[in-house]
């Protein structure tokens, strides 16, 4: 057949040939890939031989390899440049492999051999890599539960399905709850504060409801600035109570039931597999291993940030008495933080601008891979993409050594998802004496190029590509052997650790000299706007820990126990907010009825994780901060026993290997300017 994405790619290095592939091949590929791949499994199943760490868990390993490059190059399309059609596609093959991945997790054949591996695992002489690839593949059999008899599997898998359906019900409401509500303004002191830009989206939204004036939703872009600018109070107030209040209103949109059915049916699901709680399910495979550690963690931070949020909204109040407003309350702290934040900084992100042309940031990070990592970056023309905006790089290390294949693609446009992300279209392996390189790819929505101005980055732009760059050298760089645990294939909550610690750069004047240069003048940033862009970091550090805190601890407040006994959602909420609640309680409103990160997506025992990369990229980079920023024993060291391992050993000891200590929170309170 004459489908190019069912043939060996012989473009670049094996690069995906672009522009060959069409819709049509998607489907039939699809079909085929998957064909192959149990063909793969069967041939596995079917080996006479003792099954053995090669003849099972190597070739388990190995098998679908066309199939997940037919699904990198199409998923990676879904995100950066979509239709109709790939949509279409995408609804049509997500089951067909959600059922082929559940055709090898249940199937008992092939998992009483991976157990048999499993038994003898002792005696078969693994190195750290080969172990982990072991537990990991007969955990993803257990997980599911290969381990239980035939009643508790029709059990688990009831509940399974139970789940699906409540959380899909769960996000059907908070979505209903946000679309049902609309604040209509018809008189125009009432949008005082507000910024130009926001006053004309909300005339766009009254326009398409066919209405007068300007309408504010609960939408992230239309709430957050109205919250923020708005200098009617009671507007305010009443746009924070609906927000508040969402799926929590006793209609049929409410989620409380719903939150206490998916904790218990969470609970049972994991004492049904042997564990003690949902949230010592999770943290089987997390780095921080046990609730109690989380707990800890969480309290440490608290102990500490709680002092500087205090003093913190005591300047906020002091700055609201001058408004005549002597009680703060939660629709009040938006509006003043930003107050605050002009008085003390004034930093106005058109002067920062001209500092950070595109082009030249993109340099910045060459260059400072080339100072750490030894590696050279050349653009590549002949690469076949999936876009004209789309740039491509080959990348070697300073011997000439052939590294990765990078592709960048900047720019916002139809079709493609917001937000910025790294992902990869070949992953890296090893075989005999074959060390494959990966494909990896950076996409980003960064401000435009105009006809007479370049493309000037704001300094959140800046940090958003250091952040995906410091992903793609994780891909770039993995040199393990099996595919699954390459890369950024790690632990979640280690897996923001190369990402957020690359960002440390864009803060340090050495670094920053080398590339923040004005795109007209050439004059390198000034010092003071850098100590202004470091002290405006920090702003109120303390009150935006505590919220997530919160959220962490209210988390594995859900997760972490026997929940049969709660009965009321909001009173449970209450409790566990007792210690880092810093405005007064608002009884019409419940953020558990719509904390869709833990109730709803895949974060639920893992809300900590947000705090607990930065404690791991402050405590990381505080050694480079010791040995020089550019130091290379430290970066060589960095790149060997984290970059290049992926996830072919737990996370603790990689760390530990490169710091030569556990990390601790005392970095991350130093740089956040909690402790002195
Ligand atoms: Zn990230």
């Amino acid at each position: 057949m004459n489908n190019p994405l069912l043939q060996k790619f012989s473009t670049y290095n094996g690069t995906a040939p672009f522009s060959k592939i069409k819709n049509k091949h998607f489907k039939p590929a699809f079909l085929e890939g998957i064909k192959n791949a149990k063909k793969e499994i069967d041939a596995i199943i079917k080996n006479k031989s003792i099954p053995s760490f090669e003849n099972t868990i190597e070739a388990l390993e190995f098998s679908g390899q066309q199939l997940d490059r037919i699904s990198s190059v199409f998923f990676n399309l879904n995100s950066a440049e979509t239709n109709d059609e790939i949509q279409q596609i995408a609804q049509e093959i997500s089951p067909l492999l959600s059922e082929f991945s559940n055709d090898i997790t249940l199937n008992e054949e092939l998992f009483k051999k991976v157990k048999l591996v499993n038994e003898i695992k002792n005696e078969l002489n693994l190195n750290a890599e080969q172990d982990m690839l072991l537990t990991n593949k007969y955990k993803s059999f257990v997980r599911n539960g290969a381990n239980l008899n035939e009643a508790q599997k029709i059990e688990l898998r009831k509940i399974d399905a139970e789940l699906a359906k409540l959380k899909l019900k769960f996000g059907e409401n908070v979505l209903a709850e946000t679309q049902d509500f609309e604040l209509h303004i018809t008189t125009k002191e009432q949008l005082n504060g507000l910024p130009e830009g926001v006053i004309e989206a909300a005339e766009i939204v009254a326009k398409q409801k066919e209405k007068e004036g300007w309408v504010f939703t609960l939408d992230y872009p239309s709430y957050v600035p109205f919250i923020t600018y708005a200098e009617d109070r009671n507007l305010r107030k009443k746009m924070s109570l609906a927000f508040g209040a969402k799926a929590f209103q006793n209609n049929k949109n409410d989620n409380q039931q719903i939150v206490l059915d998916l904790i218990n049916l969470r609970y049972k699901r994991a004492t049904l597999l042997g564990y003690n709680s949902h949230a010592h399910f999770v943290l089987e495979e997390r780095m921080a291993e046990t609730p109690s550690n989380v707990i800890t963690f969480l309290n440490d931070l608290l102990e500490k940030a709680k002092p500087a949020a205090i003093q913190e909204l005591h300047k906020l109040t002091e700055l609201a008495k001058k408004d005549g407003i002597n009680n703060l309350e939660k629709w009040d702290s938006a509006y003043y933080s930003e107050k605050l934040k002009k008085e003390l900084f004034d930093l106005e992100e058109e002067k920062l601008k001209p500092y950070f042309k595109l082009e030249n940031v993109i340099d910045g990070v060459f260059q400072i891979s080339n100072k750490l990592y030894d590696l050279n970056f050349e653009e590549i023309y002949t690469i076949d993409t999936y876009h004209d905006e789309v740039k491509t790089f080959k990348v070697t290390d300073t011997c000439g050594n052939y590294i990765a294949i990078l592709y960048a693609d900047f720019f916002p446009r139809k079709g493609k998802r917001n937000g910025a992300w790294m992902t990869s279209f070949k992953s890296q392996w090893k075989k005999g004496n074959e060390n494959s390189r990966p494909h990896i790819s950076i996409v980003c929505n960064f401000t435009k190029p105009t006809k007479t101005k370049p493309s000037l980055l704001t300094f959140n732009e800046v940090t958003t590509l250091f952040h995906e760059f410091g992903h793609a050298l994780h891909g770039m760089l993995a040199n393990t052997t099996y595919p699954s645990l390459s890369g950024t294939s790690v632990y979640w909550d280690f897996v923001e650790l190369p990402s957020q610690v690359f960002e440390n750069w864009c803060y340090e004047k050495e670094a920053l000299n080398l590339f923040a240069k004005h795109f007209e003048t050439n004059e390198v940033i000034p010092m003071d706007l850098i100590a202004k862009i470091k002290k405006s970091s920090n702003f109120l550090e303390g009150m935006q820990t505590l919220r997530q805190l919160s959220f962490g601890m209210l988390d594995m407040e859900w997760h972490s126990k026997n929940p049969s006994a709660i009965k009321n959602v909001k009173e449970f909420e209450l409790a566990s907010f007792k210690n880092t609640q810093l405005f007064p309680d608002v009884k019409e409103n419940c953020m558990s009825t719509s904390f869709s990160h833990i109730f709803q997506g895949g974060y639920s025992s893992g809300y900590y994780s947000y705090k607990w990369a930065e404690v791991l990229d402050a405590d990381a980079f505080a050694l480079f901060l010791e040995n020089g920023i550019f130091d290379k024993q430290t970066a060589s060291n960095f790149k060997k026993q984290i970059l290049e391992k992926g996830g072919t050993d737990k996370p603790m000891d990689l760390y530990i290997n490169f710091r030569g200590k556990k990390p601790t929170n005392e970095a991350l309170l130093k740089r956040a300017g909690l402790t002195k």
